[in-house]
Parts: C-alpha cells; sequence; structure tokens
C-alpha cells in the first residue's frame, strides 16, 4: 500500500462525534478532510474542509465523493452495504474493508462470526417468530435480552426478558429479526481497541474497563482491573478479526469478564470507538490518529498509556456543566458541538488524567 502524503484528501462517511475527532487527528498531520453525511450542520462537517450532505443511496453524490478524495473510511457501522460497494466501484479504497463493516451491522452474523474464529461469546439464537423465542427461552434460559439484529446502538432497542413469561411482550417491542442473548451476570465490561496498518504491522492500546448505564457508556477507566491473561486474551481476539479481514485502520472488541474469568465478546465495532477516547490525552498516539495512520498506509504509532484516566461521557444535559468543567483544572474537555442536547444523546467528554499515579 503507497503511503498517501500530506495534503490528501480522506473521505469519512458519517457527520458524527467520531467523525469529528477523526477529523481533527487528520488535520494535524497535515491532511484534508471531505465529510459524507445525511445530516445537514453536523458535528464532523464543522471541523472538515469539505462536506458533502447528501443521501447515503445517492449514486452522484457518492460518484463525486470518491473522485474527490484518496481513501474512505467510515465513523459509524451502519453504512448501507450498497454505499461502500458504490464507492469501491467508483475506484476508491474502502478501509476498513466493507466485509467487517457488514458483519458489524447484524449482531447475529457478528457473534456467530466471532464464535467461527474461536472468540467467545454469551449464548444466542437468532428469533424469526414467536415460536423461535420461546424456544431459544428454553434453551438459552432466562434472563436473557431481546435485541434488533440490525440498527440497535446504546442500548436501543433490547428488551430484558426477566422471566418465559415476558417473551410475548418483549416480542412485541422488538420483532423480528431479532437475536436472543442470555443474560451474563458480568464482573465488569472491558474494550480492546487495536489496529492494523497497511504493511499488516498490529498495535493494541491497553484494555480498558467501562461502565454502561441504561445500555449507554457511561465511564471508562485505564488501566482496566484484569488479570495479564484477559488482556492477552482480547488481543488474541483482535489480532484473529485484524487478520481475518486483513484489516485497516482501528478495531474494537467489548467484551463482558464473566467471575470465572471466562471472556465473552460482546460486540465488534470496526471503527474508532467511544471507550478509546481517553487515548487522546493518554496514550502516545490517540486512536484517530492511529485509524488515520492506518488508512493513509503510514507506520502506526506507539500505543503505551501515558498515565493512568478516566473518561467520564457527557450525556445529554450534563453538558450544560460546561463552564464548571471548564474551570476545573484536572478535567480535559470535549464538546462535540451538537445544537440540540437531546436526552441520552452523547453531548462531550472529559477525560481525568491521574499524573503521577504511575509512579506512587
Ligand atoms: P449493546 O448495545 O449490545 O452493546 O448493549 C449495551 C450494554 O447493555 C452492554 O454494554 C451491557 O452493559 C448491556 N448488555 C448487553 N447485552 C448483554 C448481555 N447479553 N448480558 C448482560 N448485559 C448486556
Amino acid at each position: 500500500m503507497t503511503a498517501l502524503a500530506p495534503g490528501a484528501t480522506i473521505g469519512i462517511l458519517g457527520g458524527g462525534q467520531l467523525g469529528r475527532m477523526l477529523a481533527m487527528a487528520a488535520a494535524r498531520l497535515g491532511f484534508d478532510v471531505h465529510i459524507y453525511t445525511d445530516e445537514t450542520d453536523s458535528p464532523a462537517a464543522r471541523v472538515a474542509a469539505r462536506a458533502t450532505i447528501a443521501a447515503y443511496n445517492d449514486a452522484a453524490a457518492l460518484c463525486a465523493f470518491a473522485r474527490a478524495v484518496s481513501v474512505v473510511t467510515a465513523e459509524f457501522e451502519n453504512v448501507p452495504a450498497a454505499t461502500a460497494a458504490a464507492l469501491a466501484e467508483a475506484g476508491v479504497d474502502v478501509r476498513p474493508d466493507a466485509r467487517a463493516l457488514a458483519i458489524a451491522q447484524d449482531r447475529f452474523e457478528e457473534k456467530t462470526f466471532l464464535n467461527a474464529l474461536g472468540i467467545a461469546s454469551p449464548p444466542f439464537a437468532a428469533i424469526d417468530s414467536e415460536a423461535d423465542l420461546a424456544a431459544a427461552i428454553t434453551r438459552i434460559g432466562a434472563p436473557a435480552i431481546l435485541k434488533t439484529r440490525r440498527l440497535g446502538y446504546d442500548g436501543r432497542g433490547q428488551v430484558r426478558i426477566a422471566a418465559a413469561a415476558d417473551a410475548p411482550g418483549a416480542y412485541t417491542r422488538i420483532g423480528a429479526p431479532a437475536i436472543l442473548e442470555g443474560f451474563c451476570a458480568f464482573e465488569r465490561e472491558i474494550s480492546i481497541i487495536a489496529a492494523r496498518g497497511g504493511d499488516g504491522a498490529i498495535a493494541y492500546f491497553e484494555v480498558c474497563e467501562n461502565e454502561h448505564s441504561g445500555g449507554i457508556l457511561t465511564r471508562t477507566r485505564i488501566p482496566a482491573r484484569v488479570a495479564p491473561s484477559v488482556e492477552a486474551q482480547a488481543r488474541g481476539a483482535a489480532q484473529a478479526v485484524l487478520e481475518h479481514f486483513d484489516y485497516v485502520g482501528v478495531l474494537t472488541i467489548e467484551f463482558f469478564l464473566m467471575p470465572d474469568g471466562a471472556l465473552l465478546a460482546n460486540e465488534m465495532a470496526p471503527r474508532v470507538h467511544n471507550s478509546g477516547h481517553w487515548t487522546i490525552e493518554a496514550a502516545l498516539t490517540s486512536q484517530f490518529e492511529q485509524h488515520i495512520r492506518a488508512i493513509v498506509g503510514w507506520p502506526l504509532g506507539p500505543t503505551e498509556h501515558v498515565c493512568d484516566a478516566e473518561m467520564i461521557n457527557l450525556i445529554g444535559e450534563e453538558a450544560g456543566d460546561w463552564a464548571r468543567l471548564a474551570a476545573d483544572p484536572s478535567a480535559r474537555l470535549h464538546l462535540y458541538g451538537k445544537r440540540d442536547a437531546r436526552t441520552g444523546r452523547k453531548m462531550g467528554h472529559v477525560t481525568r488524567l491521574r499524573l503521577g499515579d504511575r509512579d506512587a
């Protein structure tokens, strides 16, 4: 893969905060970013050199976008497969490979794929009817979680089933196609963020520990309280996925760490991830810079974490506290420029560095 020189334009599908932080990292390395989004006034477009606002199935707009950029990446995994295919057909490289995007869009395909690579997950079953659900509850047991197969995020599109009697109500809410997953009484949640460069080199960030509330990530801590064997297992899983796809870019896998030490994969994201925001201040290379380095064919950067840290998401109205946070010297404040602080919406985050902890 030939390295792109600074001055080239990187295309990003999606206009959210991940695209915004990718664009800022790209700018630091001398690249221009062209955002493609169907959203007007998006957080990413406002920090990018150019933006196309068009539907993801607008063939003419996609073709023009492909001609205007040297490489394309995505900041969210629900980019329609046809969009990535149209771009590839127009002759532009999409990194990572669109196959990884396609698998991550469907929770059933995703878990089937991970299991086939030897990566364990919670028990699961595809649900296409109420009868499937009844049979799956008999096999998997309750409590369990019924989730939409596609387009669920931040806890949306999922319902907990405490006992078999809850199944019909849950089915009415979620519908089909769905996936039933056994409920995991995990000890903690962790994620690994890793990158593979165009030369095949892989770099791993240290595993981090995540807390969710109502399905939304609220807090990430680094380092995670895990044994070295758990870290090694998470790295092994990331390596297997990266190598399977001949992947170029950053990949995230979220896991449940069970009380018996088992590590069960919950989800993979073929992109930078909310649980990696701490890398901006607390790692030698941020996940955003790492992704840009990978997709432009540059060597990956060093991933060591330079100090312990905690990242807290600012959700909905919490971002209204910006003046206090801006005045707090221990808080590195990031605001995404979203106009409307809807409930459950990620508006920004704060990273608190534990300076000095490492020597303590
Ligand atoms: P998801 O959107 O599937 O990543 O789910 C969001 C969050 O809901 C996870 O990070 C967990 O905190 C919780 N969750 C999802 N699936 C399960 C499960 N099978 N068992 C226990 N908790 C889960």
